[in-house]
């Protein structure tokens, strides 16, 4: 039933991504490292397992998870996904995505509806059949070249081990010369013992080779490359060859692995093994990278959040400062601005912006921290320092600008005081009626149309552009006119010219906010244009 060795259509070769000792190592990173060297000329597809009940991300605080990433299809998705995109430059899809949630729903409703009428429903062979079922159906509709699957969590982590033992059986399905897996540990140099230790590589495969997955690959995270000794040791212990054994070196950029993994001879090893050609194509890369290195000005953009105790949340605005950087050879410092400080008067907005080039108002949730940021905008918006607003960004510009230049004392946006005199921020229409909150937001890629001339349109270089959006509420219609008869800008507009999605100043250097999260599609070979152009503005300041 699941013999997918195909003979008459595309072979899909399975590249299987676990992860051993402990996490954080960068299993996502290394995954959409080793797609990158493939992706030249093979059309690799990643999917990612999430060992979590939830469905999604999307009802997560981002400081529990990390940020959210929002895809073109509206799937919330895990950050993993965002570095398949800014390494594949894939268009990832929400169904590329397991959870345990996904899991356990759709094999109730199997059993509800009589799937499985007469037997007794069990982890093996029907949930394990069910994951399978998910990938070999993935690489077959998007007829994959490589279904690169990433296994989330370490390895014994109880809530992973369905999706360990279905990638198990994968090599009985399509074959051993189809499928491979690859292990990411660590080798640690303890201190004062100065000398990288191989055990919990040992016996993370152990744990591996109990569930019955021999690896063919080993990539040891570790301070410095690896040394021939522990390479040697690694592949006598793992029972592979040494070139086998692949250094996972520390980097100070993630755009290095790819490198890495290259000089590390991992291509070839993917070819021998696997049968597959494509030779990496990363000269532009890796001249973008070596940018990276040799940044010799700097510029200051303030962060200005709730959600600062924990970067994860912010994960692809940093991004796409960094390929901004990359374009510039300017660093990019980070200033991170806690908004509920400036709320609190714990600081103030002068002080905390001293040094500071540009700002960046990111998207958010809740009250807590709404009237810190307004006077961030407040400041920046009369002492002409560049800005970009990002959804609730956008929404707190609108409010500052309604209550300092139209006159409307304590506008607001319904989500933060439901009885403000002026909601020049509203709950859409459509949002009204929803009860449930997974997956229930505005989500996914829109088109705006862009006003000819604009700044909006000058960045884009273009009329019509997509953004990816993750929203309930909207600027309120009713207020476009007096907005814009004070002077604020609307530059871009949903094409049935509902929804206002970038507004804009004019006799200011930078000042542009968007109701999308123009970070969600930034890579290191295009940055987002509304970052490339703050990061150019600041620059300019600074000068
Ligand atoms: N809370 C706002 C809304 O739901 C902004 C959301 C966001 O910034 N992503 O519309």
């Amino acid at each position: 039933m699941y013999n997918t060795r195909n003979k008459n259509t595309k072979q899909t070769k399975y590249i299987i991504v676990t992860g051993g000792v402990l996490s954080g190592l960068g299993k996502g990173i290394a995954a959409a490292s080793i797609g990158r060297l493939l992706s030249s000329r093979l059309k690799v597809v990643p999917m990612k397992l999430d060992g979590y009940l939830n469905v999604d991300p999307g009802t997560m605080n981002p400081i529990e998870h990390g940020e959210v990433f929002v895809l073109d299809d509206g799937g919330e998705v895990d950050m993993d996904f965002g570095h398949y995109e800014r390494f594949l430059g894939v268009t990832c899809k929400f169904e590329w995505n397991l959870t345990m949630g996904k899991v356990f729903e759709a094999i109730r409703r199997k059993e509800r509806r009589g799937d499985y009428l007469g037997k007794t429903v069990q982890y093996v062979p029907h949930v394990a059949n069910w994951i399978k079922e998910k990938i070999y159906e993935t690489a077959k509709k998007e007829e994959a070249d490589i279904l690169m699957v990433e296994v989330g969590g370490t390895i014994g982590d109880i809530e992973n081990e369905l999706y360990v033992e279905a990638c198990r059986q994968i090599k009985k399905d399509v074959g051993e010369e189809n499928v491979m897996y690859i292990h990411l540990t660590y080798v640690p140099i303890p201190t004062k013992v100065n000398e990288q230790k191989s055990k919990p590589t040992q016996q993370s495969v152990n744990l591996l080779r109990q569930r019955g997955i021999k690896p063919d690959i080993i990539i040891g995270r570790c301070e410095r490359h690896l040394d021939p000794h522990i390479k040697r040791k690694i592949a006598i212990f793992c029972d592979i060859d040494e070139e086998e054994v692949i250094s996972g070196v520390d980097v100070d950029s993630v755009y290095k692995i790819p490198l890495v993994f290259e000089k590390e001879g991992l291509p070839e090893i993917l070819h021998k093994k696997l049968g597959i050609y494509s030779p990496p194509e990363l000269r532009q890369w890796e001249k973008l990278v070596g940018n990276l290195e040799e940044l010799e000005k700097e510029v200051t953009i303030a962060i200005c959040g709730k959600y600062t105790q924990l970067e994860d949340s912010y994960a692809s605005i940093i991004e796409s400062l960094v390929h901004c950087s990359a374009h510039t050879k300017h660093k990019v410092n980070i200033r991170w601005l806690e908004t509920t400080d400036i709320e609190e008067g714990k600081q103030v907005v002068e002080e905390a912006m001293k040094g500071v080039d540009g700002v960046i108002v990111p998207g958010g949730f809740g009250t807590r921290g709404t009237e810190g940021k307004i006077k961030v905008i407040n400041y920046v918006r009369e002492k002409k320092i560049p800005f970009l607003g990002i959804c609730l960004g956008l929404q707190l510009a609108v409010i500052e600008y309604a209550r300092d230049k139209c006159g409307m004392e304590n506008a607001n946006s319904t989500e933060f005081d439901e009885d403000t005199r002026y909601p020049v921020v509203d709950i859409m229409p459509e949002q009204k009626t929803v009860s449930e909150k997974g997956a229930t937001m505005r989500l996914g890629a829109y088109p705006a149309i862009l006003k000819p001339g604009s700044l909006a349109h000058k960045l884009y270089g273009k009329e019509e552009v997509s953004e990816r959006h993750r929203h309930r509420y909207e600027v309120n219609p009713d207020y476009i006119g007096k907005l814009e008869e004070k002077g604020l800008i609307i530059s871009g507009m949903s094409p049935n010219k509902k929804l206002v999605e970038f507004i804009e100043l004019k006799d200011h250097p930078y000042f542009i906010a968007t109701q999308a999260h123009p970070e969600l599609k930034s890579k290191l070979l295009e940055p987002a244009p509304l970052f490339f152009g703050l990061v150019k503005a600041a620059i300019a300041l600074k000068n």
